[in-house]
């Protein structure tokens, strides 16, 4: 049974420009046990707000756990405005878990994550869950960001490299003159998957990202000989 229970915001943590990482603790510290890949949904019941506003965030920590850990683009909604002022100590209300883009291990253990800027959230979840259980797991990631600054949990993702053998490819999809970034450039498309994931038609991909970008790379896999069955995907924001 799902509850909405009482959590109190523990941690906040400042990841790039525009994204920020919120830990929520429950009082009763008792575990939730979800699916990397799973969705929360965060409630705010706001006096100054006047009403009350819930909106979905993927876990990006590892189950089971008694907190929440999310990364949030602070993109001056209504919840997200909010957040911006929030402070540790603050009520919120969270029921979880939701979704079927969940992480599934038993069929194959190869897999491709494509992942579109907040949409890495999901994917810290399941590389930190492959990683404290031991899965022998290949895990190919292509990563997408506008600016090399929007870069989330960098170092985290070399040392998952290190630690479980993860091969990432980050790309830049609006490099600035000057910004320092001589990595992979522009959006990702099949070219770059058949490249970086050539044996993709043998992976179970995941994807996700804003709505385009989702579709893209369905789309994307599908012509390189990816069965439809063996994508799952996610989406959000625009
Ligand atoms: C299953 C699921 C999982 C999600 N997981 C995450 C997550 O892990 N991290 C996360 O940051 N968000 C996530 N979201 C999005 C989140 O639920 C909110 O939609 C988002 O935080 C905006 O809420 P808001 O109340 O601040 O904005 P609203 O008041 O609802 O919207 C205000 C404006 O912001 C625009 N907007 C909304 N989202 C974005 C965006 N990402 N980028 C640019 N503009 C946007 C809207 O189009 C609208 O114009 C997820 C959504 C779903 C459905």
């Amino acid at each position: 049974m799902i509850l909405n229970k009482p959590y109190l915001l523990s941690e906040i943590k400042k990841l790039t420009p525009t994204v920020s990482s919120f830990v929520f603790s429950p009082q009763d510290k008792v575990s939730i046990d979800f699916s990397p890949g799973m969705f929360a949904m965060l409630q705010f019941k706001g006096e100054q707000l006047g009403e009350t506003v819930a909106r979905a965030f993927s876990m990006a920590n590892c189950p089971p756990s008694p907190e929440f850990e999310f990364l949030i683009a602070l993109v001056h909604g209504k919840l997200t405005s909010h957040l911006e002022n929030a402070k540790v100590g603050d009520l919120y209300y969270i029921s979880a878990p939701y979704g079927q883009f969940k992480f599934d291990f038993s069929e194959k253990n190869k897999f491709l994550f494509l992942a579109g800027g907040t949409g890495l959230a999901p994917f810290i979840s399941m590389l930190r869950y492959i990683k404290s259980k031991g899965i022998k797991a290949d895990c190919r990631l292509i990563y997408s960001v506008k600016y090399p600054d929007e870069i989330i949990n960098k170092e985290e993702l070399e040392a998952f490299g290190r630690s479980i053998g993860l091969k990432t490819t980050v790309t830049v999809t609006r490099p600035q003159p000057g910004d320092g970034w001589s990595g992979e450039k522009g959006h990702v498309n099949a070219e770059m998957i058949k490249r970086d994931a050539p044996d993709c038609a043998d992976r179970i991909s995941y994807i996700c990202g804003p709505p385009a970008f989702v579709k893209a790379l369905k789309d994307a896999l599908i012509s390189l000989g990816v069965n439809e069955k063996s994508i799952k995907a996610e989406m959000w924001g625009e």
